[in-house]
């Protein structure tokens, strides 16, 4: 699993603009249904467990399932890098027995940072998968890649922190949550597996990638570089870095151009969660350029899963969706 050999698959990105809703009543502007606040806002015997993001909270809800009343703080089409808390938000997290949250970056609005140094009980998943496996960890320009989902082998690791805090919390509970860590860890083997030889459907001179913002880094490594590739990351390109919210300048859209034109690159993929502007600029500059370049159809999810009936409204759905995408799109080439 982590002692893989860096595995490879290489390509391009997507798309488009599902808006996630997550349950059926009317929802927030988080996409929380108002059914789920009230029940998590009323007394209960059942442990309370919060996580920022959907990615997170599908696996504490296939761990801890009726035994426990979970929600993701940041649901629907959102960026969870520069998210500030809204009405409501703070009586989420003051209700809530444990926050998990990715960390290593990735929660960085001060208004949601400040209250997660703050809470009783918050833990960074991320940190804890950091601290396990170093060596694993993707540093862009000196700072840490928070993205570790888009890798399951990586993202399996806070199976075990996330049973061991629940247990903690509901002893009686412990061997029904070990259980559950257990199938759910050997799921996302199955699923790892699986899109790393789906990949390998693209011959390795076309695997590369070409999406929104720096997300795909995990993913290209992990599904799209060749074992032992030490030069993968140029088979994966942004415009937009870690964070989709700063300022692209007239040479990072130039930097793009040239990639595609390099790589004979032929699809960009936009991000569900991630403005298309920049994706639109570089497409036009490249046909004032000559070369044919279109926006895939399927949006990839990046930082959000996506919503009911969207295919990807669950972790290793949303995984396998991204794979789809990047493959469709190879075939239409
Ligand atoms: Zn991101």
């Amino acid at each position: 699993m982590i002692n893989k050999c860096i595995r490879v698959v290489g390509f391009f990105l997507f798309i488009g603009g599902l808006t996630g809703l997550l349950l059926l009543p009317c929802c927030s502007k988080t996409g929380v249904s108002s059914n789920i606040f009230n029940q998590w806002m009323q007394p209960s015997d059942k442990i309370k467990i919060l996580s920022t993001v959907a990615m997170i909270d599908d696996i504490v809800r296939q761990i801890g399932k009726e035994k426990i009343l979970h929600m993701s703080l940041i649901s629907g089409q959102i960026d969870p890098h520069s998210y500030e808390m809204v009405k409501g938000d703070d009586e989420k997290l003051r209700m809530a027995t444990v926050v998990f949250y990715n960390g290593l970056g990735l929660e960085h609005g001060a208004s949601l940072s400040n209250h997660l140094l703050n809470h009783k009980n918050a833990i960074a998943l991320g940190d804890a998968v950091a601290h396990k496996v170093p060596e694993e960890m993707i540093y862009i320009d000196r700072t840490i890649d928070p993205h570790i989902w888009m890798d399951i082998s990586l993202w399996s690791l806070i199976i075990d922190p996330i049973v061991q805090e629940l247990s903690r919390l509901d002893p009686e509970s412990a061997e029904f949550y070990k259980n559950n860590g257990k199938n759910l860890l050997e799921a996302m083997q199955r699923m790892d597996k699986k899109i790393y030889y789906a990949m390998r459907e693209i011959p390795s001179p076309q695997r590369y990638l070409v999406t929104s913002h720096d997300a795909f880094n995990y993913f290209t490594r992990a599904y799209l570089a060749n074992p032992d590739e030490e030069y993968w990351q140029s088979r994966v390109n942004a415009p937009e870095g870690l964070s989709p919210d700063g300022q692209l300048s007239s040479s990072d859209i130039q930097y793009i151009v040239n990639f595609l034109l390099e790589k004979h690159i032929q699809t960009v993929f936009p991000e569900s969660s991630v403005n298309r502007d920049a994706l639109n600029k570089i497409i036009h500059d490249c046909q004032k350029k000559g070369l044919k370049v279109h926006m895939a159809k399927s949006p990839l999810y990046s930082d959000s899963m996506g919503g009911k009936n969207s295919g990807a409204d669950n972790y290793l759905d949303m995984m396998w969706h991204n794979t789809n995408a990047i493959l469709s799109e190879w075939k239409k080439n």
